[in-house]
């Protein structure tokens, strides 16, 4: 009986210290089952107390059923405390730090040459002009012929443009949406139309692709001086200073007379600097009083009505607005370059 008791004894010292050894619940259960379960070692001696007399099995009975509580007790201790253990450890290394910045995203600008076609148009359209479009793949007649560009007009030569194998081209300029608009509308017409041209020519201050902003106004009493007046007021407008503008003679085959405009520079003011390269002036546009023979291709009385246009490159006038010289900038695509004007 004293023999059991030590021995019962021994197995509970040398259980709880194996429990308290226990390095994760897999193992702490498998020590339950080896002393709890049914084919336990602690159920083995409560079963055998069956064949034992009264008196033995009273207090042999009680000292089993201690070692069982006591068991029980230190399992369910070291559960506790490797549950505990294992959820500080999943805490520790998911830890969300609720004090960093959201990820968040870059808000996206618009394009430098965006922007500044819509403020060409919007300061038009303050003076009374209307936004007109055409088709970028155009026809002989309208890119050339009715512009008073006859086939081998030496002008053609200028133009560097990509022909499709059917004879259709894309368009040099924004000049033939000029005959679609006076083809579908009598006068008084007044528009700019801005839009992507295309010619076969590319180093720092040429691209493919670039875009053109075109006006034409055709109306009674129409002359040189309203021409004039609209660029000048345009410029100032644009460039938000006071600069200067001057006409040179010269020669489009759409417009008699013609001339090509300038303006004082807008990075030194004309004092002279590389933007201008020292002259003080930088070329801005080309312009003229329409050429009777454009007016007499699409039907407009020449006795009645007179008409001025305009042609600018829009890259070019971004290029001024914000102090870029290698126009190929604005085509590459690079975000950093992009950035700057979001
Ligand atoms: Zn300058």
């Amino acid at each position: 009986m004293t023999d059991t008791a030590a021995d019962l004894s021994t197995l509970v010292a040398a259980a709880c210290a194996e429990i308290a050894e226990s390095q994760n619940v897999e193992q702490l259960e498998a020590i339950r089952v080896r002393l709890l379960g049914k084919k336990g070692e602690i159920t083995a001696r409560l079963k055998a107390l069956g064949s034992m007399d009264p008196e033995t099995r009273r207090v042999a009975g009680a000292k089993i059923n201690e070692a069982k509580e006591k068991l029980q007790t230190a399992i369910e201790e070291r559960r506790a405390q490797l549950e505990e253990e294992l959820l500080a450890r999943q805490l520790a290394s998911e830890t969300v730090d609720v004090t960093l910045p959201g990820r968040g995203q870059r808000i996206g600008g618009l394009h430098p040459v965006t922007r500044v076609r819509r403020r060409i148009e919007q300061i038009f359209k303050s003076a009374g002009f209307q936004i007109a479009d055409g088709p970028e793949i155009e026809d002989d007649w309208h890119n050339f012929e009715a512009l008073n560009i006859p086939a081998n007009h030496p002008a053609r030569a200028m133009h560097d443009t990509f022909y499709f194998p059917d004879g259709r081209l894309l368009r040099t300029h924004t000049s033939p949406v000029q005959v679609r608009v006076m083809e579908r509308q009598k006068p008084p017409v007044r528009v700019i139309v801005p839009g992507r041209v295309y010619r076969c020519d590319s180093d720092m201050t040429h691209t493919p692709m670039f875009h053109q902003v075109e006006g034409l106004v055709v109306d009674e009493g129409i002359s040189f001086a309203n021409l004039k007046a609209i660029l000048h007021s345009f410029m100032r407008a644009l460039f938000e200073k006071d600069v200067k503008m001057r006409l040179r003679p010269s020669y489009f085959p759409f417009t008699e007379p013609s001339a090509e405009v300038d303006i004082s520079c807008v990075s030194c003011g004309g004092s002279g600097c590389r933007v201008c390269k020292n002259t003080g002036w930088v070329e801005v546009a080309g312009c003229g009083v329409v050429h009777p023979n454009v007016l007499r291709a699409v039907g407009i009385d020449t006795e009645r009505y007179t008409g001025y246009a305009f042609g600018m490159g829009i890259d070019r006038l971004t290029m001024l607005r914000y102090n870029v010289n290698d126009i190929r900038m604005y085509f590459e695509n690079d975000l950093r370059f992009l950035r700057q004007f979001a």
